[in-house]
């Protein structure tokens, strides 16, 4: 048998962190199992699915590298389909049509909630023949005949065995009054066509699951197996949600996190391989196992993200970080190809050791590509002293001794060191007029990196213009 998984998202906001958590596991069993991997929109919900959230669902796959092993089926292409199966439902008599008004439900409901009754459908039509009805157009939903004996039992992969009587269930609706088919009806229905052997979800839906069961054995479809993943709580142990920050994995992109952190991260929220803690995506594929995932909820903790961020800025190859630091720049409309900047490459050797983010480094490394837009006043108040004048005077005209094969850390931090003997001055005394001047503040990488990368022209240009300001 060939293993095929799927992810199946309901396009109605971004991606957040615990449904990419749930398409990476998805992902790594099927990838584990030299099996597929498929991208289902359930786009059904007409009123609450959007074009935007669709793409945001997409990006984040994308941004997170779990591309799928086919294009994305959408079901709003599939309504015939759908009606086809429920059709054959009826035609079979494993499905029937309900005349029941909403009145009558809801009085029934009432009923049930005061006698203390779990509210359930009490399959009023279930069995009835309705000649004049069906011919005058009267509005009906479709249900199906849900068996009325027996237990569903079923083996989840993460849970264990679940077994739920058939009397708790009733007869679910699969058409509403407009033919359109409900989320349970197209689950199976896809999940049967796709081939998909193990459906990996969010254990919210494993209430769901033996009425699915129903369905695929009234279709004579195989059965697949499931896992159902717990939730991602927050600190405090509620439902992750907004209020704990960011969710969404876009905006962690956009706070500076390498998608390669918040994959390692995702993976250990609710899954151990031992004690290891640094997995890559080629690790995750060759130690994952649906039997090692925790049966209780994981907490999110930012922290550790971070921690993870930073490990992967410093470890990784400064090519594959320049990707994701490159977007930085873009999103923070920064532009990195003037003539005279400094390589990304650069850059990274530069602050890999110093930064949490990129989207700190690409503010910290700013000064590099563009022209500074204000000196900091409370630096240039401090340090841009009429001594610091002086002291630029001379940098000034030692810059423009030097030719541009001279140009290099070495010789930069040799010219430093003889002006600060020479002047008889603290190290800080030159260096923080040369680096305010140069950055605008006084927060660079060491000087002699900071002249180094920025160049001839452009530092001897920016020393100038302070001194004129002084
Ligand atoms: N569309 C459902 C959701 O977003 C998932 C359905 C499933 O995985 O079976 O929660």
């Amino acid at each position: 048998m060939s293993i095929c998984t799927r992810f199946a998202p309901s396009p109605t906001g971004y991606l957040h962190v615990g449904g990419a958590r749930t398409a990476l596991f998805s992902y790594l069993f099927a990838k584990k199992n030299q099996g597929k991997f498929l991208l289902r929109i359930e786009d059904t919900d007409l009123e609450r699915s959007a074009p935007e959230s669709v793409q945001a669902i997409l990006d984040g796959m994308e941004w997170l590298g779990l591309g799928a092993d086919q294009e994305p089926i959408f079901q709003t292409s599939r309504f015939d389909i759908y009606k086809k199966y429920i059709q054959q439902l009826l035609d079979q008599g494993k499905a029937y049509k309900c005349y029941c008004t909403k009145e009558r439900l809801e009085k029934l409901r009432e009923d049930q909630i005061s006698k203390k009754q779990k509210a359930r459908y009490d399959g009023c039509c279930r069995g009835k023949v309705f000649g004049e009805l069906d011919s005058a157009n009267v509005p009906y939903v479709v249900r199906f005949k849900n068996p009325l004996e027996g237990e569903v039992i079923f083996k989840d992969l993460v849970l264990g065995e679940i077994s739920v009587s058939n009397k708790e269930l009733d007869d679910l609706i699969i058409a509403r009054t407009d033919g359109s088919p409900t989320y349970n009806f197209t689950v199976v229905i896809d999940d049967a066509e796709m081939a998909i052997t193990h459906v990996v979800r969010g254990n919210d839906h494993v209430n769901n699951t033996p009425r699915q069961i129903n369905l695929y054995q009234a279709f004579g479809f195989s059965v697949p197996e499931f896992a159902h993943v717990p939730m991602i709580l927050g600190g405090d142990g509620k439902r992750l949600s907004k209020r704990h920050g960011a969710v969404s994995v876009m905006q962690y992109q956009e706070d500076g996190y390498l998608p390669q952190a918040l994959l390692n991260y995702l993976v250990r929220l609710g899954w151990s391989h031992g004690d290891e803690e640094i997995f890559s995506l080629e690790q995750m594929v060759e130690y994952f196992s649906l039997e090692k995932i925790n049966k209780s909820a994981a907490a999110f903790n930012t922290e550790k993200l971070q921690w993870l961020n930073q490990h992967y800025i410093k470890t990784l190859p400064v090519e594959e970080i320049a990707i994701s630091l490159s977007w930085q720049y873009k999103n923070l409309n920064i532009n990195t190809e003037a003539e005279g900047a400094p390589t990304l490459e650069a850059v990274i050797q530069v602050f890999k050791e110093r930064c949490k983010t990129l989207r700190e480094m690409a503010g910290a490394s700013r000064f590099w590509f563009e022209e500074i837009s204000a000196y900091d006043p409370l630096a240039w108040d401090k340090f841009m002293t009429s001594e610091a004048k002086l002291v630029l005077e001379r940098v000034y005209q030692e810059l423009s001794a030097l030719s541009k094969a001279e140009w290099s850390v070495e010789r930069l931090g040799a010219m430093m060191k003889s002006l600060v003997a020479e002047l008889g001055l603290k190290f800080p005394q030159v260096a923080q007029p040369i680096r305010i001047a140069v950055t605008g503040n006084t927060i660079s990488p060491s000087v002699d990196v900071t002249l180094d990368l920025l160049g001839k022209e452009r530092s001897i240009k920016r020393i100038q213009d302070a001194i004129l300001k002084l």
